[in-house]
């Protein structure tokens, strides 16, 4: 395996300090795939205090569970102990985390045998579960016995349906039986992490994979407004997923769009407020039929902005409506126009003996008369327009 000469750097001096490092987790899996790894995460048998001797720049952020992170030319690394879970109490934490020595044994707490790889320069692959040859085969599976796993921690399950997602992979039989008999379990995990983990999903290369992932009954418990909505138009919005692109508010009005209160529904998932609006405005303008009129066009624009009606367009695209390819070339080009861009102020409707709330009024009747024509804003032509509806 080929790793960065900063991943290199940082093994050579665990080792010179007299310890053991790997590369661990989602950066080997990734490579093994040919997907260019995003970060990467080292194990070693060093403890939390060697690591914050050894390396000059750190920062504790999960010092309880094992983990520091290393600063080493201006990126972050984490570096984590090998380690084992104690019992579990709650179907999420483990009540103690145990250091070892043994990487074996860190690699045996881990979920699924595709993130349970190690690699060192120096020693090769560590891979006790088969990871290898189950990315080969397209598998993910759980690491010993899935059952256990899964009531140990219950978002495993959601993950391994993420990961089902992301790379495209069937969920081997044990597996997907263990998921479907602690189901249940899921409801012990909060709303923050099953959110995450299901937008992740939604957005994934292989969303097409939502359908398997229905029959598991997991959203049935952890998301029951969603497994309702998937169960009637699965298979539709599986495939609009898919032609879509891949982005959290496109996704979310995907599955959504069709409901009389999606805003209940993006609430109770405690998404951020800029993702509940964004794509509230999707849903929203969902059924809008882009004719090719221009003058509905620069409304939609000043309504949702150009990033938000590009999106509106890309779903329609996915839908395969009609007119839309002409509807984004000249939304590309097209400047948006808002209330403040308009050549006539609150003061001159005053003058010309406008009161009170009829400014309001005559200020959208103005910005209309600009979406129609957008050479319409020019003082005089605005002024004059504005004088007709004074008569
Ligand atoms: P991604 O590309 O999404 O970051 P990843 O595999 O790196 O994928 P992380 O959440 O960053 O996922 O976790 C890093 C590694 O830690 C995983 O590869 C896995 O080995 C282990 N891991 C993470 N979460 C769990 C969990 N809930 N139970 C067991 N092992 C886990
Ligand atoms: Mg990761």
């Amino acid at each position: 395996m080929k790793t960065t000469k900063e991943v290199i750097y940082l093994l050579d001096r665990l080792k010179e300090a007299g310890f053991e490092g790997y590369i661990v987790g989602g950066c080997v899996r990734d490579y093994l795939m040919g997907i260019t790894p995003h970060d990467y995460d080292i194990t070693t048998n060093a403890l939390p205090e060697d690591i914050k001797r050894i390396f000059p720049r750190t920062f504790d952020t999960g010092i309880q569970h094992g983990t520091v992170t290393v600063v080493h030319n201006c990126v972050n690394y984490e570096i984590t102990t090998y380690r084992i879970d104690g019992a579990y109490k709650d179907n999420r934490h483990p009540d103690e985390v145990i250091f070892t020595d043994d990487i074996t044994k860190d690699l045996s707490r881990r979920d699924f045998t595709i993130n349970a790889i190690a690699y060192s320069p120096e020693k090769g692959y560590c891979d006790p579960f088969g990871g290898r040859e189950d990315i080969k085969k397209g598998i993910i599976r759980g690491v010993r016995e899935p059952n256990r796993r899964f009531r140990e921690d219950a978002l495993r399950m959601l993950r391994g349906l993420r990961f089902s997602a992301r790379l495209g992979f069937e969920i081997e039989e044990k597996t997907y039986e263990a998921i479907k008999n602690n189901a249940e379990l899921i409801k012990n995990v909060s709303m923050e992490r099953i959110a995450l983990e299901f937008l992740r999903l939604i957005t994934s290369e292989h969303c097409e994979k939502i359908l398997p992932i229905r029959e598991t009954g997991l959203f049935e418990y952890c998301l029951p407004e969603i497994s309702y909505i998937l169960k009637q138009r699965g298979e539709e919005i599986a495939g609009l997923l898919k032609k879509a692109d891949k982005s959290e508010d496109i996704a979310l009005c995907i599955i959504l769009a069709c409901e009389d209160n999606p805003e209940k529904i993006l609430k109770k998932l405690k998404l951020s407020n800029s993702l509940i609006n964004s794509t509230l405005s999707l849903t929203e303008h969902y059924s809008f039929k882009i004719d090719g009129s221009k003058y509905a066009l620069r409304k939609l624009l000043s309504e949702m902005g150009r990033e938000g009606l590009l999106k509106l367009l890309n779903i329609k695209q996915a839908k395969g409506e009609p007119n839309i390819s002409e509807a984004e070339a000249f939304i590309k080009a097209e400047e948006p126009i808002i209330i403040k861009d308009l050549n006539i102020n609150g003061r001159d409707l005053t003058a010309l003996g406008f009161k009170g709330p009829e400014i309001g009024k005559a200020i959208n009747r103005l910005l209309d008369f600009v979406f129609l024509n957008p050479e319409n804003n020019k003082k005089d032509i605005l002024l004059k327009e504005a004088e007709k509806w004074r008569l």
